[in-house]
């Protein structure tokens, strides 16, 4: 059996085999897609210490030093089913079943699409999910940003301090964010806030020029000139397979403690998949250092 058997090669997996494996422990990591959510990010310029990198360059390079290390590295596999007996089973999608002393939980989580005509097409162009990352890319621009929850109304206020004018577009008749929030938001003077507002498309040439909406209410179709959307409805973890194994918040995201140990003993999680509450590639990494450390201190006392 591995010491260690690492699900999920993003960043929070990679960090987590790497510190594993000099540990001199069996090591393992199992990933549907090896780098995960970078391989669809093209700048990133917040990973401290590299003034500017590329998503796939940095996924190559996570890659490439996994491999520095004695890892079984299974890319291309995905997990169905964990089960905790002795040690830890591992049921993978095309039937075969791992076992391991410790698993370290990191597959990460998804961005919500609005599922309009445009936001594919103009994904990287215009279009953007992370406030974070790309909020500077619009600086003195217009844009929008869709969704009034928590996480709409942050990267409203977010954006606001940094672009010229935001617009937010909620499709219900109330914003859903807390209301110190809600209250913040309004009292900025570059923000216009749009209830019942319904996405239709988001428009453009080569890059985003605007966005339309439908009025719930009257039905009337509008059109507002910008040159981004923030698209704002939610970051859905990929922990369906783990339904009823372990805790989990009402979001789906695997509850762990400062030890990065999860309600199964042994098993441990890492990065955007977890209840950790900011998504970004360097506290994956940091997560996934302290999962990998975790499992080690596990190990050593049982
Ligand atoms: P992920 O990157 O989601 O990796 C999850 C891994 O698990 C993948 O390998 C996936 O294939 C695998 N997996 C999932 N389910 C299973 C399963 N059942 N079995 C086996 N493997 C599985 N952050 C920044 O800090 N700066 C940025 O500039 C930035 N820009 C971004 C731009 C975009 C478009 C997106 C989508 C995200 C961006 N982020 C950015 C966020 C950042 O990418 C994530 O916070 C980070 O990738 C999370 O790492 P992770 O390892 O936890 O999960």
């Amino acid at each position: 059996p591995f010491d260690v058997l690492v699900i999920g090669g993003g960043p929070a997996g990679a960090s987590a085999a790497i510190y594993a494996a000099r540990k001199g422990i069996r090591t393992g990591i199992v990933a549907e897609r090896f780098g995960g959510q970078i391989m669809d990010t093209l700048g990133i310029e917040n990973f401290i210490g590299t003034k500017y990198t590329e998503g796939p360059k940095l996924a190559a390079s996570l890659e490439e030093h996994v491999k520095e290390y004695n890892v079984d590295v299974m890319n291309l596999q995905r997990a169905k089913r964990l089960e905790k007996k002795d040690l830890i089973a591992v049921e993978l999608e095309n039937g075969a079943i791992l076992k391991s002393k410790t698993v370290i939980l990191s597959t990460g989580a998804r961005w919500r699409n609005v599922g309009v005509p445009g936001e594919a097409e103009f994904k990287n162009k215009g279009v953007a999910y992370c406030p974070h990352c790309d909020g500077p890319l619009f600086a003195g621009k217009d844009v929008a940003v869709i969704g009034g929850g928590n996480s709409g109304i942050e990267a409203a206020i977010d954006l606001a301090g940094i672009v010229k004018h935001v617009t937010v577009l909620e499709f219900a008749p109330e914003l859903k964010a807390d209301s110190v929030l809600q209250d913040r938001l309004y009292s900025l003077p570059n923000v216009t806030v749009i209830k019942n507002a319904q996405t239709k498309e988001i428009t453009g040439t080569d890059k985003v020029n605007g966005i339309s909406y439908i009025d719930r209410e009257t039905g009337a179709e509008h059109h507002v000139e910008l040159q981004g959307v923030f698209v704002q409805i939610g970051l859905v973890p990929n922990t369906d397979w783990l339904e009823g194994t372990l805790e989990r918040t009402r979001m789906g995201e695997i509850v762990v403690d400062n030890h990065a140990a999860t309600s199964i003993p042994g098993v441990f999680a890492a990065g955007d998949c977890t209840n950790s509450p900011y998504k970004q590639i360097i506290i994956s990494m940091g997560s996934g250092a302290t999962a990998a450390l975790g499992a080690f201190d596990y190990l050593i006392r049982n």
